[in-house]
């Protein structure tokens, strides 16, 4: 199958991630049907992805004509067996392991043969989801960087029984939405996410040190280069999605103790700062509201 072939994406989970790749996937002139457990989930996202794209049309990065039918593309549901019928669907449901994998049974039970299932996690590991399936030659991972609709990069990740036509199915996809394409095989945490972590890691044991506060540890680092400091970028991900992705690669190496999730990141999930989708994280975002 080719990317031609794909007309209908399904996207599962319209959270933080969701959103925005259901909305890349409804500029590029896809069909997007957008799976969450509640209708007021989905209501909410659908707003806010119509924003974000009358956004970008107000700076001129879209024509006018793109966003209307961009706009009307969407198809919401909370029926997994729907989402199921598209032709490629791409989960990016909580980070959980468990969680995923009765998605994708359902997905799999319900979808019909040609159907190319995706995961966008940050972390587990791909042959496992792909597991829990009759299609592992139909099965790939998708991994896209926070905001989705914004960063060009996205990891493919091939399993051991992604086939090559899914994989160059996949590959033709995300040059569609005009991202880049990185290719890289199913290993705990990838490329990025691997290289990520002890930037987030370092930066929370010297928080917990005590060495210095959390506006200077990003300040420093944003003066030597890095675009936004590690607390900020926190903020952005969520608290809690960086604590399960912590959590999830330090089981997959092994605890090696330099992947080890920090007591700080455990504090600010319980005590529910998760960052900007709570209003409250390492900074407070309640006046931005
Ligand atoms: P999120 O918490 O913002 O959104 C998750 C969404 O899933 C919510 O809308 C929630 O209602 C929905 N959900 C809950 N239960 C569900 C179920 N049973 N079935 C389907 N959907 C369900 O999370 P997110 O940040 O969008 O992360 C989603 C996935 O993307 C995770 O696997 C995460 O690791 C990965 N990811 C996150 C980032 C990031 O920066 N946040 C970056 C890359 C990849």
């Amino acid at each position: 199958m080719t990317t031609d072939v794909i007309q209908t994406v399904a996207v599962v989970g319209a959270g933080t991630m969701g959103r925005g790749i259901a909305q890349v996937a409804a500029l590029a002139g896809y069909q997007v049907v957008l799976y969450d457990v509640a209708d007021e989930v989905l209501a909410n996202a659908l707003a806010g992805i119509r924003a974000s794209i009358d956004k970008g049309v107000a700076r001129g990065k879209t024509a006018e004509s793109v966003a209307e039918a961009a706009k009307s593309a969407f198809r919401l549901t909370t029926a997994l067996s729907e989402a199921a019928q598209a032709d490629l669907v791409i989960e990016a449901a909580p980070e959980k392991l468990a969680l995923k994998r009765e998605i994708f049974a359902t997905l799999d039970a319900n979808a019909p043969a040609h159907t190319i299932l995706a995961s966008n996690t940050s972390s587990l590991s791909i042959n496992v989801l792909a597991g829990a399936t009759n299609r592992p030659e139909r099965f790939l991972g998708l991994h896209f960087f926070n905001p989705a609709h914004i960063m060009k990069l996205v990891e493919v990740i091939r399993a051991d029984f992604t086939s090559a036509e899914t994989l160059q199915t996949g590959l033709a996809f995300v040059e569609r939405l005009g991202k880049t394409a990185v290719l890289c095989k199913d290993t705990p945490a990838f490329i990025v996410n691997r290289v990520a972590r002890p930037f987030y890691g370092e930066a929370f044991r010297m928080l917990g040190e005590e060495v210095a506060d959390v506006a200077t540890i990003d300040r420093l680092l944003k003066s030597v280069g890095f675009r936004m400091g590690p607390f900020e970028l926190v903020d952005l991900i969520g608290c809690d999605v960086n604590f399960a992705v912590t959590q999830s690669v330090y089981e997959a190496y092994f605890h090696d103790p330099k992947y080890r999730p920090h007591p700080i990141q455990k504090r600010m999930v319980e005590s529910g700062r998760l960052g900007r989708k709570t209003g409250q994280g390492f900074y407070d975002y309640r006046q931005d509201e």
